[in-house]
């Protein structure tokens, strides 16, 4: 079975040099990883194998390798300066930000549906539902999408007060939903109630305008200070009015109607939206597009943000290495005298401040893609017989499907998902990702887009663009390019700008899903009875003293102060219990949370345990890596059967410089045979050989298999070819 937790992986990466934490001497810097000697490897060989997938194994694509910093105006009329944002959204409560798009998936079904209603009614109060329905769309089934971009988009232009006023109480005792606001003079609001709560009887009690003074006396006190809290928080809203008397609140929701303010974050706080992982309802700010794009600078720059001079030598690091490839399509089809259909391909750093970096690689700040632009002809200038646009876009799919596959992907936690309509980005006629199963929370997540994104990007970056493809791709004409990425059709005699389909995929993240994948833990013996029985008993003591720390730790009121978090014992004790319900199949996993878990740290009887678990850990299960060859860090690995034997030394040193003309093959005599099998089987070394006293005799060596664990003689003659074969390098 592969990992069941991502914790596994982040462990095994800090053990044994995959990734380690980035700036580490000076606490790090949020997600951003170093690759050590091992993880270098290992991405080295991923990009390989991607690299000679496309540019060695198929004659129809080259590659290139673009600087990272290109004129700001490739990201103006790319659409990433425009649009390249998420939407964000910040708890006031607990200070944590999250992806809106995030949030509201986290959210009940009942939730979302009630919040999509009261959304399209406020947008139809506001009259703005033929500008949203426009631009949005006007959903008749709860449309998770069509929530988020109302919320930021539109959020901005809603009434506060309409917001505000969902619950309030009329002078005359009702109950309403939602409110007319009418500001009189200078600070002055009159209001109206407008929609009632259903079960009101309008003839009995007239629909009055009333003095915003006067509602809000009406209120219980109760709503008067939530509300009172909330403005609090605004100092504009309340300067020089430290109180919650109906005068000041009063004032507060004027200016507030006034000020058009915060809407979109008070109808989330209203609808109780809670913070993922708990159930608790947020307090919501404004929700609000945030570019994904790091800047810099070319050259000295001292010039205000947004000035002239400011925005000449703005440059962005590049959040995709698409646009570089579209930058040289004309010079690699001139200088490589390609036809259509060709490819560019590319490897390469690229950057996003992503809002909600996390799951160890799975998402960072800095990560590395493996991008293919394949340009094909446009659905009008195809021949008898050849690909459309669409079946180029299938066969892409399924050729990078069988390429996470042929490393060793089982196809039960790699799926294809075809994006539907709301989710394609704004250049994809068809987007399809591929998705893997990643363990625990984590779950399906995207390793690689196959999008078909047409002729967008070139037209983009083109002057000359006929006025009706601008109008079908909803792009300005470009007076900014000095040239036009066409391609001239011999056969056709027609010059045209070619389609693209594009497979991109994530290096960092391809090796975490390739980590994933290949960990297992496995019990190669069973550990006697009574010494599972005897930690069974050591753990429970652990819990019930952690218990006692716990409890220690809470009567602390200052969390500063406190020498233990209680919330993470709570978690350690959960979790320690659950595992050890699972003991012997679980000692791995215990090993690794007596030495990491949070919860763990500083209790002296986890200390005393560590030892226990970790020897028998380390006497029963072998953690094995099971990495493709071509992807394994470490080929090889030679040993002297005794290290204090010069002769055996000698030739095991000597075997393993022979192997290192062609793969990475290492010599090690730093333990016993059992403990340096071990050592590479955790870090999914295909094959070790070792020299033994045999050899002196008969020139054989013993090769051992990491998987199977099969051991056989071959002869020092055979063994680099042997070797070669098992790798698959031939
Ligand atoms: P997501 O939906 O996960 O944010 P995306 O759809 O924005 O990804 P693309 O722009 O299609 O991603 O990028 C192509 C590939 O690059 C993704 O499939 C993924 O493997 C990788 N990738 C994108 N963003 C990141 C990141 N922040 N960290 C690591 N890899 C990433």
């Amino acid at each position: 079975m592969p990992a069941r937790s991502l914790d596994q992986i982040v462990s095994l990466s800090k053990r044994r040099g995959f990734v380690f934490p980035g700036s580490a001497a000076y606490g790090g810097l949020g997600s951003f990883w170093d690759y050590g000697p091992l993880g270098a490897e290992l991405m080295r060989n991923v990009k390989d194998a991607w690299w000679k997938a496309m540019t060695w194994e198929r004659d129809d694509i080259e590659g290139v390798d673009c600087a990272i910093l290109m004129n700001r105006k490739v990201w103006q009329h790319s659409g990433h300066e425009a649009t390249f944002s998420d939407p964000l959204v910040d708890n006031k409560k607990t200070k944590k930000r999250y992806r809106l798009d995030h949030l509201l998936a986290a959210q009940s079904p009942q939730l979302l549906k009630e919040l999509q209603a009261m959304l399209q009614r406020l947008l139809n109060a506001a009259t703005l539902r033929e500008s949203a329905q426009a631009s949005i769309g006007w959903p008749d089934t709860v449309d998770l999408n069509w929530i988020m971009t109302g919320l930021v988009e539109y959020g901005h232009f809603l009434e506060p007060t309409a917001v505000l006023s969902m619950g309030y109480r009329h002078p005359e005792g009702h109950e309403f939903n939602m409110m007319h606001f009418k500001p009189t003079g200078k600070d002055g609001l009159r209001v109206e109630f407008a929609v009632a709560r259903s079960g009101y009887d309008q003839t009995k009690t007239p629909l009055g305008e009333y003095d915003i003074v006067d509602v809000v006396r009406a209120q219980s006190p109760e709503w008067r200070e939530k509300w009172y809290r909330h403005f609090s928080e605004y100092p504009p809203l309340i300067a020089g009015r430290p109180s919650s008397k109906p005068e000041d609140l009063a004032l507060c929701i004027a200016t507030a109607y006034r000020n058009r303010w915060h809407a979109a974050g008070l109808l989330m706080t209203h609808f109780c939206v809670t913070e993922p992982g708990t159930n608790e309802a947020g307090d919501w700010s404004q929700p609000r597009r945030f570019n994904l794009m790091f800047q810099s600078h070319v050259g000295p720059v001292e010039a205000a943000p947004g000035t002239e001079e400011e925005l000449a030598s703005r440059v962005y690091l590049r959040p995709e290495t698409a646009q570089g490839i579209f930058m040289n399509f004309k010079n690699v089809l001139d200088s490589s005298r390609r036809k259509l259909p060709f490819g560019i391909a590319q490897i390469g750093k690229a950057f996003r401040n992503e809002i909600t970096p996390g799951n160890f690689t799975f998402r960072t700040r800095e990560f590395e893609q493996m991008e293919l632009e394949f340009f094909i002809k446009p659905p009008q200038f195809l021949r008898e017989g050849e690909k459309t646009d669409e079946q180029w876009h299938a066969e892409w799919v399924d050729a990078r499907y069988r390429w996470w596959i042929s490393l060793g992907i089982d196809t039960s936690r790699l799926r294809k998902r075809a994006q539907d309509k709301s989710e394609l980005a704004h250049y994809a006629k068809a987007t399809t990702d591929l998705e893997y199963l990643f363990p625990g929370s984590l779950g399906w997540g995207e390793v690689e887009g196959v999008a078909n994104r047409t002729d967008f990007d070139l037209s983009a970056h083109s002057r000359e663009v006929p006025e009706a493809d601008l109008k079908r791709l909803k792009l300005e004409a470009n007076k900014d390019s000095v040239t036009t990425l066409d391609y001239f059709d011999t056969e056709a005699k027609a010059r045209y700008i070619p389609w693209v389909i594009e497979p991109s995929a994530g290096a960092t993240r391809a090796a975490l899903t390739f980590l994933c994948e290949a960990y297992h833990e496995e019990m190669v013996k069973e550990p006697p009875q009574a010494e599972i029985e005897a930690l069974k008993t050591e753990i429970d003591a652990v819990i019930k003293n952690a218990d006692k720390k716990k409890k220690d730790a809470e009567k602390e009121k200052d969390p500063a102060q406190r020498k233990h978090d209680p919330v993470a014992i709570s978690a350690f004790q959960a979790a320690l219990a659950e595992a050890a319900s699972r003991l012997p199949a679980s000692l791995m996993e215990i090993d690794t949370m007596l030495e990491d878990h949070a919860g763990a740290q500083n209790l002296e009887p986890v200390k005393k345990l560590k030892p226990k678990v970790n020897k028998l850990a380390e006497d029963c299960v072998r953690v094995v890596l099971k990495l493709h060859p071509k992807l394994a860090p470490v080929k090889v690995a030679v040993f002297p059967l005794a290290r204090n034997k010069p002769e055996l030394v000698d030739i095991a040193q000597r075997v393993s410089r022979e192997l290192r003309h062609f793969c990475k093959a290492i010599y090690d005599d730093s333990a016993g045979i059992g403990k340096l099998y071990r050592r590479q089987d955790e870090i999914g070394t295909p094959l070790c050989v070792t020299v033994d006293h045999q050899t002196l005799e008969d020139n054989m060596v013993t090769v051992r298999d990491r998987d199977t664990m099969d051991q056989v003689r071959i002869s020092l003659e055979q063994l680099p070819h042997e070797i070669r074969r098992r790798l698959q390098l031939h």
